[in-house]
């Protein structure tokens, strides 16, 4: 059989720990084999991290820019226990920081639905996309204790040294706190063109909500930028494609979200999406089971799994013991870079083969063939735990 030919490379952005070796493992056993694959590789791995002063996460995300397409493997965020772990120089920064900071993009994050594991909410038969908003608001606010008797004011100098000022409270005999937040029209608009550019790629609706009618200065101004940016660039697209752009207050989001069968993409606030990425992914059952994509408002994707690096498990395999870590959604990943690769370069063979690889992938699972956390949450009877290497191969005997 012939290797299908890429034109293109995508960036490969090699990780840490158990996912480094799964890493690895699914490009010899389920991607080499198959393609020739064209990559231009980075060494996030912390070791080299350190090694280049964590110039090699900026030049992977410089050069995803300039492909177009990357693919990232998990990473350690250093903390104290690393810098001695690892003896770094410095507590360098989260990769995957650094690279939605230069890319300014948006993460959406899936889950992969199978058989046999039901959702906790069990009418949700298709997936929800979480778009989380990564700038501003509570995560970058100033806050203070104020005390007794004191008079809280919002002043905005502006270039000509006008103020304006607008009372917060005047407090009497009881102190109290305040918070200052932002944001920018420039990363709510990226924001806004990230939501629908995904939604037009994977063709579903959007839902956007915010509490407007208590914030009708902050969180008016987001459903503005929204309904302007749509309905200057997106509207006629969509309905081309016969999607919707959908607004609603939060609250009622959240009781129609629950009520949903899934199947859309919910673009959230910096803080909504924090809090309701965690709820979605437990109630679909597995962090394991759950992809990202981090898009840039010009089009650029980056794949990664939204898990860490499983370091326990990782532990254990140094040890010589036998691990059963789920690998589905680094899979998950390699095959939507290659799929929007295939796509961008007009490669339907490459397209095909990252369908194939996760149909095959799914279908190992439904024929109970499974990791051990799919193994405890799975309703199947004649489940079946395998360790990690064996799931892989199993899977590429269905592909072949
Ligand atoms: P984690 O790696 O996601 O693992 C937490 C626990 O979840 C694991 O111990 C395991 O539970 C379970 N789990 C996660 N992924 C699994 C998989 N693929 N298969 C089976 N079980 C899985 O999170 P963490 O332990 O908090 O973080 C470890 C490192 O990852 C940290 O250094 C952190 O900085 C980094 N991290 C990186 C990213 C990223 O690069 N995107 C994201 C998050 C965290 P059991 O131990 O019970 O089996
Ligand atoms: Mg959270």
């Amino acid at each position: 059989m012939s290797k299908i030919v890429m034109k293109t490379p995508i960036v490969e952005m090699d990780g840490d720990e158990m996912t480094r070796v799964i890493w690895k493992m699914i490009k010899d056993i389920l991607i080499l084999p198959f393609v020739d694959l064209k990559t231009e590789y980075y060494d996030l791995g912390l070791e080299n991290r350190e090694a280049t002063k964590d110039q090699v996460t900026i030049d992977s995300a410089e050069a995803t820019k300039k492909l177009g397409v990357a693919v990232k493997c998990a990473t350690i965020t250093p903390n104290a226990a690393r810098v001695e772990e690892y003896g770094l120089s410095e507590m360098w920064k989260s990769p995957n920081g650094t690279i939605r900071a230069i890319l300014d993009g948006t993460v959406f994050r899936a889950p992969i639905l199978v058989k046999g594991i039901t959702p906790y909410i069990p009418t949700w038969t298709k997936p929800i996309t979480i778009a989380r908003h990564a700038y501003g608001d509570i995560y970058k606010n100033t806050e203070m204790q104020v005390p007794s008797n004191s008079v809280c004011e919002l002043v905005c100098t502006d270039n000509s040294g006008n103020e304006t000022r607008n009372l917060i409270h005047k407090f009497g005999e009881s102190g109290g706190v305040i918070q200052g937040v932002h944001n920018l029209d420039s990363s709510i608009e990226s924001f806004a063109r990230s939501c629908f550019n995904y939604a037009l790629d994977t063709k579903q609706d959007v839902w956007f909500a915010t509490k407007d009618t208590i914030s009708k200065k902050y969180d008016h101004h987001f459903k503005d930028i929204f309904a302007e940016v749509f309905e200057k660039d997106y509207k006629t697209k969509f309905d081309e494609e016969g999607i919707e752009y959908f607004y609603t207050l939060i609250d009622d989001a959240v009781a129609r979200v629950i009520r949903s069968e899934g199947g859309y993409i919910w673009a959230c606030k910096n803080y909504d999406g924090d809090v309701m990425s965690d709820m979605v992914a437990t109630a679909y059952g597995s962090l394991a089971m759950m992809t990202s994509v981090l898009v840039s408002p010009d089009g650029v994707y980056e794949y990664e799994a939204a898990h860490g690096t499983v370091q326990r498990h990782y532990y254990k395999h140094l040890k010589g013991e036998e691990t059963s870590t789920n690998s589905v959604a680094t899979i998950f990943a390699w095959s939507g870079a290659l799929r929007k690769r295939g796509e961008l370069d007009g490669i339907s063979e490459l397209s095909d083969f990252a369908d194939r690889l996760e149909e095959a992938t799914i279908r190992t699972i439904e024929d109970g063939v499974m990791t051990g956390d799919l193994a405890l949450l799975s309703k199947l009877e004649n489940k079946k735990k395998v360790n990690t290497e064996t799931f892989l191969k199993e899977v590429a005997n269905r592909l072949a």
